[in-house]
């Protein structure tokens, strides 16, 4: 069967977090959407179950909370983290959840599907032609059916893939097996984690009375183990840890299941027409439990800068957008490279091997990522590991009768930002005190108020400046936010 001439404004290829969030999104933003998901079956198997808070704001911003209220889930207790010394920490995690990963994933699906975005489930791309703007597609639905379609955008949201990438780590294997629960007699709920020598483990309860046991070793290091199968690693490290011993005899349901799990920035994530989402963009460490709630937000952050390519006028968004997705892409990238190396470079263990190559580590410069894109990556990993953030001036300090300027090391820039759903140019802040430019705060813009402050300003006047925009209690946080961060400074 050949069906006719169908136009998307976005084709979105993979169905998990990332591409049904993206195409949720932009359906949200009244663009026409066809989701292809190749797995037939669904739900399907996916690890990455541990769900941090952030997911909330986003389950929220699309509008699916009752859509994901019957996903079978677990309360998350919190974790019992051996990392930093031989004794572990018991560290809370509010807002975190564990799921079930598959129906979680397939609970998205159907919400898409009830909001009318069209699926073609299983089925996947057989040619591409055509160019950015009018691309023609030819899909493979099922065992035989063909199916011609036009589609402006192309978001590849497929996972993990071994295409072209740049490794952000040395490399990462996860080995995973489950017991049942039961067998376990002094389950607090809460989930452990714990570095070895030569990897960390991960253990903790998943829907359906399951116990997961997950080992994160270096791939080379459990290849020269030689003989020993992944079911005989796993075991060893369960018998080597503290929090684990128990488990390392007790009967496995089913076999140990193993695969990458190493971070890497993908080639080519944004090509004309053609952009890749979520872990076929990025991958993260998994130490952070967070590559869900990533792989999610940069899919809002695409959909918008799709949406702004969308409504283009002529006035030439398309590299604006283009700037907007990148600079979320390095952000994402650089910002967990940085905070993964410390937290490697933490453990009791920090002196050995596999601990060594994490804590520090450089993406190598071997021309598969465009130049400018691992510049940028360079500069925001040198500002994030040159940053400290500021001591907090006493308010005490504060003599009203002096009028403020801003500091001398501030400087004005401009950002790319997500105003009413489009990337625009923004005037910001930056200054060495700053993680990054702020052109915002409580959800206030900053400029133009700020830009009178080039010259001294009486606080009374600078109070009215920034209440003529916003409610007055606000302006007066606004101010002392920027005063006890030393982005003010008093004149006199
Ligand atoms: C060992 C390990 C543990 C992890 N633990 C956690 C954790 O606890 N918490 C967390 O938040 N994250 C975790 N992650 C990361 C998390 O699993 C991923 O970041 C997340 O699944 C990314 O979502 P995605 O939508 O990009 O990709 P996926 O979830 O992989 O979805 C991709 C979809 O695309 C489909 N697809 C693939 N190819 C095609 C094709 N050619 N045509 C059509 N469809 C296609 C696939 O069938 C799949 O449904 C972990 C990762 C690993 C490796």
């Amino acid at each position: 069967m050949r069906d006719g001439d169908c136009t998307f404004d976005a084709l979105v290829v993979g169905a998990g977090p990332a591409g049904v969030s993206a195409a949720l999104r932009l359906q949200q933003l009244g663009h026409r959407v066809l989701l292809v998901e190749r797995s037939a079956i669904w739900p399907r198997a996916q690890v990455g179950e541990v769900l941090t808070a952030g997911v909330r704001n986003i389950i929220e911003l699309l509008d699916a909370n009752d859509a994901l209220a019957a996903v079978p889930h677990v309360a998350h207790a919190g974790s019992r983290v051996l990392w930093r010394s031989r004794e572990p920490d018991l560290l809370q995690q509010a807002g975190s959840a564990i799921v079930d990963r598959g129906r979680f994933d397939a609970a998205l699906l159907a919400l898409a599907q009830r909001r009318g975005i069209e699926v073609e489930q299983p089925a996947r791309l057989l040619h591409l032609n055509g160019a950015a703007g009018d691309w023609h597609v030819s899909l493979l639905c099922g065992e035989s059916r063909s199916r011609q379609v036009r589609a402006r955008f192309i978001l590849d949201a497929c996972g993990r893939s071994a295409a072209s990438r740049v490794d952000c780590a040395p490399r990462l294997a996860a080995l995973w097996g489950e017991v049942d629960q039961s067998a376990l007699t002094e389950l607090d709920g809460t989930t452990l984690v714990e570095a070895l020598e030569h990897g960390w483990l991960w253990a903790g309860c998943l829907p359906g009375r399951r116990y997961r046991l997950m080992l994160l070793c270096d791939p080379k290091a459990a290849r020269q183990a030689g003989a020993a199968s992944p079911e005989a690693r796993l075991r060893a490290a369960c018998a080597a840890s503290r929090l684990l011993p128990a488990a390392a005899g007790l009967p496995l349901l089913g076999q140990v299941q193993m695969c990458s799990a190493t971070p890497y920035l993908a080639a080519d994530c944004w090509q004309d027409g053609r952009l890749k989402l979520g872990d076929a963009a990025f991958a993260l460490d998994p130490v952070s439990s967070s590559g869900v709630e990533k792989a999610m937000r940069f899919s809002l952050q695409a959909a918008v800068a799709l949406h702004t390519m969308l409504g283009d006028d002529g006035t030439g968004s398309h590299a604006l957008a283009r700037r907007f997705f990148e600079g979320r892409l390095v952000e994402a990238c650089a910002r967990h490279a940085h905070w993964t190396e410390a937290y490697y470079g933490q453990a009791w263990c920090a002196g050995e091997p596999f601990w060594q190559a994490r804590a520090h580590y450089e993406a190598s410069a071997d021309g598969k990522l465009p130049q400018e894109l691992l510049a940028a990556l360079s500069i925001e990993r040198v500002r994030l590991a040159g940053y400290q953030p500021p001591e907090l001036k006493p308010l005490a300090a504060f003599n009203p009768a002096l009028p403020l300027r801003l500091h001398g090391g501030a400087a004005i820039v401009q950002l790319p930002c997500v105003v009413d759903d489009r990337v625009c140019l923004h005037t910001a802040l930056d200054h060495p005190h700053l993680e990054r430019p702020l052109a915002f705060l409580e959800n206030e813009a900053l400029f133009p108020h700020l830009t009178r402050l080039a010259q001294p300003l009486p606080l009374a006047q600078l109070l009215r400046q920034l209440a003529a925009g916003m409610p007055s209690h606000k302006a007066q946080r606004i101010a002392t936010w920027l005063w006890q961060r030393g982005l003010l400074e008093s004149v006199g």
